[in-house]
């Protein structure tokens, strides 16, 4: 039995995706093998992408980084949940926040008691049982705390908002002191080897021939070695998702620093509003076929906290994903290998699990095909499963003032979507397959959020006195609150642990 291990790794993109790649690497393998990370300071990056969802903890311990660290070198902020305005209906507002909604305690799951309670007029809103909603709603926030072990205190799940162009510029430094080798240039030809087509190059501008064994494509949107060289081909969801532009622009900061995004649905697409410490993030994604750019833009701007802070910015996409992530020995991740829209800032968490899956399934010189279909099938899963969740909040509306939320309202949907919600409709279930990544708290806040109530509930939920369910959802509610009260404020959480220095001011242009 024996292995033959590749040499070197190229990398070829230096946004998020390239060097979370470069910083993951580099700590994974140990020195062993020569990373290097080609990007182009010509083409830039595309500098949007400043939400995330908790998993990024996770990668974060991995590579080894201190949060005050990183919240402070990005301008970052903590994030508890999303707030959807419009969604529903117009003027409806509801939170899916982080984390678990109540305490299980009988045979069935505590949302089961509630729906019945509920359908008696004898429950609160559901948002009242959940401690990350609630925080947000009073603009609260604190980590978990490990000294109070069987309290909602210690069960906090939470993210981070942070600046996109700093946090790229924040991995570089981590991962080129941990031996990972940056190269400027343009990559302007793609050499293949004879006989199976295995990349084996990327050439630079300067005439530089950068040779690898494994080449991981952090190109973006263009996927220079996984499309334009390997053509893998696309599968476009734009009959899903029809959104397919973006027009991004910071603004200045609001008084109250919300521990939470903002997703504001408008007539033919939504706005996001990220808080950071230095300003606000915000983005209109819009689909062109219902809405001009310029009304884009106007709409845009005339929902801003403060002052823009610069001109709005394109971006297109088609929302979909590369047939296969990984082909030959090239891998892509980041935008190269397909694009979710930021409804749920599930995208740089799919870099994470992207990296993590590359390290499950590391090749060696063999490049087994077992080990790459293995890959792809995983990949697929995971992006189908998060694009079912993301259609769910278009699907899922009641809104009768524009053609755009009409479509959406009537659309077909993917099989294994109808299956979630014709579940969840008749007796309020619903079934987490494999390890798809969100749970059913978070199906149950959208469901219950988007105005869809169940026609019945789980019929053991009767085996309980209606008096016992009553104190029993009383007393998960009263914990929160009391929780709640001694959480500090978001800003004065940030100002005690994690204050970043403020940005210089650019010189006024003469
Ligand atoms: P890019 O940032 O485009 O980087 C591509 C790199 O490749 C650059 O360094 C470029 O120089 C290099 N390159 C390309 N061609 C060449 C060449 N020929 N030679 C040399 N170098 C080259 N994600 C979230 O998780 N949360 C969010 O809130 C969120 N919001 C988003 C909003 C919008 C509108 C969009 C479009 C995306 C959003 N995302 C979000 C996704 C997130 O921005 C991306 O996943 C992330 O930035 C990764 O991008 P990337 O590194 O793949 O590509």
């Amino acid at each position: 039995m024996h292995t033959e291990l590749l040499k070197s790794i190229v990398v070829v993109g230096g946004g998020t995706a390239g060097w979370m790649t470069a910083a993951a690497l580099a700590t994974a393998l140990k020195g062993r093998y020569a990373i290097r990370v080609v990007e182009s300071d010509e083409i830039g990056i595309v500098g949007v992408g400043e939400a995330t969802i908790p998993m990024i903890q996770i990668f974060n311990k991995i590579v080894g980084i201190n949060e005050a660290e990183f919240i402070k070198a990005t301008q970052g902020t903590f994030k508890l949940g999303i707030e959807f305005v419009n969604w529903g209906r117009l003027g409806d507002r509801y939170m899916h926040g982080f984390g678990r909604i109540g305490q299980d305690l009988w045979t069935v799951r505590f949302e089961q008691y509630w729906l019945k309670m509920r359908s008696l007029g004898r429950a609160k809103p559901l948002e009242e049982y959940c401690v990350t909603r609630m925080a947000s709603k009073a603009n609260r926030f604190l980590p978990p705390q490990a000294n109070v072990p069987n309290s909602p205190l210690n069960d906090i799940a939470y993210a981070y908002h942070f600046d996109a162009s700093l946090y790229a510029r924040f991995l570089r430094g981590f991962a080129e002191a941990r031996g990972v080798v940056r190269t400027e240039g343009k990559i302007v030809q793609v050499s293949q080897r004879e006989g199976d087509g295995h990349v084996d190059a990327v050439v630079l501008a300067s005439g530089e021939r950068v040779e690898g064994d494994l080449f991981i494509d952090c190109s973006g949107f263009r996927g220079l070695l996984i499309e334009q060289t390997l053509q893998t081909g696309y599968e476009d969801w734009t009959h899903w998702l029809p959104c397919d532009r973006a027009l991004a622009v910071p603004c200045e900061s609001a008084p109250v620093l919300t521990p939470y995004t903002r997703s504001t649905a408008h007539r033919a697409g939504w706005q996001w509003r990220i808080p950071l410490q230095h300003r606000t993030g915000n983005g209109h994604v819009y689909c062109s076929r219902f809405v001009s750019d310029d009304e884009a833009a106007a709409t845009l701007l005339s929902n801003l906290d403060g002052k823009p802070l610069a001109d709005p910015r394109p971006i297109r996409f088609t929302t979909g994903m590369r047939k296969r992530g990984w082909n030959k020995n090239v891998v892509a991740i980041g935008l190269a290998s397909g694009f979710l829209e930021p409804l749920e800032s599930t995208s740089i968490h799919l870099i994470q699990s992207s990296i993590q899956r590359l390290i499950d399934y590391f090749p060696d010189r063999g490049f087994n095909p077992v080990d790459i279909a293995e890959y792809n099938r995983q990949s697929r899963f995971e992006y189908e499963r998060i694009r079912d969740f993301i259609i769910l909040h278009y699907t899922l509306n009641q809104r009768e003032d524009s053609e755009f939320w009409r479509a959406c309202a009537h659309m077909s949907l993917p099989e294994s979507l109808t299956h979630k919600i014709e579940l969840y409709k008749a007796h309020g279930r619903m079934v987490r397959v494999d390890n798809e990544l969100f749970t059913e708290f978070s199906w149950l806040q959208v469901f219950e959020g988007q105005n869809l109530v169940p026609e019945g509930y789980h019929p053991l939920v009767d085996l309980q006195p209606e008096e016992s369910i009553g104190e029993y959802l009383e007393s998960v509610r009263n914990v929160i609150i009391k929780c709640v009260d001694v959480m500090p404020d978001h800003q004065a959480f940030i100002d005690k642990h994690c204050k970043a220095t403020p940005p210089v001011a650019k010189p006024a242009m003469a």
